[in-house]
């Protein structure tokens, strides 16, 4: 896939919202820059953008204060797995993690939120299609885990999720929304390149959108 550029789907996304009866703002473009060429992501930069994920912690240490040096403040939101061990580096890093999803983590984080005095902003990955080999919360497991990160301080913003491949991802994200709002979330971070539409119209506050804007990934 070829980029279409930041302000086509930045259109796109706005359209949709209006579309759903919802303000445009309230719909975060997260330009996903993972694995792609410094001068693709320095493009974005320069056309004004400030928020991007990434889905591994070293990839986004080597690059970001570089960019946050010569661009001033940029949100760098991290979207992939974390490990318990690299939760202290994350919580430096970035700006919002979207996979919290295990009591582990949340028993770690907590006790690093309290010894630095900060935390991101945090999302619970769910695991919607309750797939065997994918990262998430299970959907049943999910209050108690919000329960527990609240019980425990840390700011929880939402919920996050990744439907599974071939299926259709509507009922993944009305899955996602229902559990956000019984538990009082207002942030929905769901919807990527294929599928961003549909997801704002589920009400997806935070949509992840990488091959759409930057082009294909060559690896990764
Ligand atoms: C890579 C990635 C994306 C972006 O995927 P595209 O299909 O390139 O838009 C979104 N979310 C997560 C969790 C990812 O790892």
């Amino acid at each position: 896939m070829k980029g279409m550029s930041l302000e086509a789907i930045a259109a796109r996304a706005a359209q949709a919202a209006t579309k759903a009866g919802r303000a445009v703002q309230d719909v975060t473009v997260i330009a996903v820059s993972k694995v792609q060429p410094d001068d693709r992501v320095r493009a974005v930069l320069d056309s004004g953008h400030r928020t991007f994920g990434e889905n591994k912690v070293q990839e986004a240490q080597g690059k970001w204060p570089g960019f946050r040096a010569d661009f001033g403040h940029v949100a760098v939101h991290l979207i992939g797995p974390l490990q318990t061990n690299k939760a202290r580096a994350a919580m430096d890093l970035f700006d919002a993690i979207h996979t919290v999803d295990r009591p582990k983590l949340v028993h770690t984080m907590a006790r690093l939120a309290q010894d630095m005095g900060r935390c991101p902003d945090l999302f619970i990955q769910v695991n919607t299609g309750a797939e065997p080999q994918k990262a998430g919360a299970l959907p049943e497991e999910t209050d108690s885990l919000i329960a527990s990160a609240r019980a425990a301080d840390l700011p929880v913003r939402g919920l996050m999720c990744i439907p599974p491949v071939d299926a259709d991802p509507a009922p993944h994200f009305a899955m996602l929304a229902d559990m956000a709002a019984r538990n009082g979330l207002s942030g929905l971070s769901m919807g990527m390149s294929d599928d961003f539409e549909v997801a704002i119209a589920h009400g997806a506050t935070h949509i992840r959108v990488g091959s759409a804007i930057f082009g294909a990934r060559t690896t990764g």
